[in-house]
């Protein structure tokens, strides 16, 4: 399983112990003090997608689950294809995207330069949390400042000016809103990550009736299993992997 979020948690710790099946969870070691998942995990990359074939036929890999965050489009990619080449099974768990509330003033972004287009049209003191990657897609933006929140340091060139905070979530909308107003944010840029841990400064926005830079989700490999929950992703994982 490719792991990194907390649905692949959640799948590794449902399938710990579940008799003769065998689960390695795969982090990609970006964050210097991952959340660990149960049983077997290995951690670094894979030299691409024929790097990936590899390794899964040295291992004796029976099924491949893709459990990473749905903006961690290249990974994905490689899964799909290094399965093909060996020709097992695949599948993806991706958490559901956020609904959008009626009283959220949203505004679709189709990546994160266009987000970064989007930002400077709707207010001057931004509140940045698409985590540690791409915060470089907003160094060129003027007139703004910028409040970014990432769990370990962004890299490469950052707004001017910025604030930074690290922080891991989840977090709570009463601490969102107090954020928020301590910084006079007038403009939320997220991405559209799903999942209950981010959720509260969606809330928060609402509650303050401020506009939110949705970066849209990439798209999933045409024709592929994928499930919501894991639970099902789980299951699908124990059959397809004996
Ligand atoms: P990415 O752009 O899709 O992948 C970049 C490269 O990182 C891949 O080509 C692969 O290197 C390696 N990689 C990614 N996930 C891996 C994994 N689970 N196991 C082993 N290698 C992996 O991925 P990303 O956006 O940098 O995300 C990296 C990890 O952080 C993912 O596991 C993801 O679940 C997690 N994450 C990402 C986000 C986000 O917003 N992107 C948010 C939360 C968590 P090789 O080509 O060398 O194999």
């Amino acid at each position: 399983m490719l792991g990194g979020t907390g649905e692949g948690r959640e799948i590794a710790a449902r399938l710990a112990g579940s008799g003769d099946l065998e689960v390695v969870t795969s982090l990609a070691g970006r964050v210097r003090d991952p959340r660990w998942p149960e049983g077997e995990v290995r951690v670094g990359g894979f030299g691409g997608a024929e790097g990936l074939a590899e390794w899964l036929v040295e291992n004796d890999i029976r099924a491949l689950l893709d459990a990473t965050h749905p903006f961690a489009s290249r990974i994905t990619a490689n899964a799909h294809r290094a399965a093909r080449t060996c020709g097992i099974p695949f599948a993806l768990c991706r958490r559901p995207s956020w609904a959008q509330h009626p009283l959220d003033r949203w505004f679709p972004a189709r990546d994160l330069s266009h987000a970064a287009q989007l930002v400077p049209t709707l207010g001057t003191h931004a509140f940045l949390t698409i985590g540690r990657q791409g915060v470089s897609a907003f160094a060129e933006v003027n007139g703004v400042s910028f409040l970014v929140r990432s769990i370990d340091p962004p890299t490469g060139t950052m707004p001017v000016p910025h604030e930074l905070i690290l922080a891991r979530g989840p977090f709570d909308v009463e601490s969102e809103l107090e954020l928020m107003r301590r910084h006079g944010i007038d403009v939320v840029v997220t991405k559209s990550s799903g999942g209950d841990q981010t959720y509260a400064k969606v809330v928060a926005a609402r509650q303050l009736g401020l506009p939110v830079v949705v970066v849209e989700r990439p798209p999933v490999p045409d024709g592929v299993d994928s499930f919501d929950s894991p639970a099902a992703a789980a299951s699908w994982l124990e059959s397809a992997g004996r």
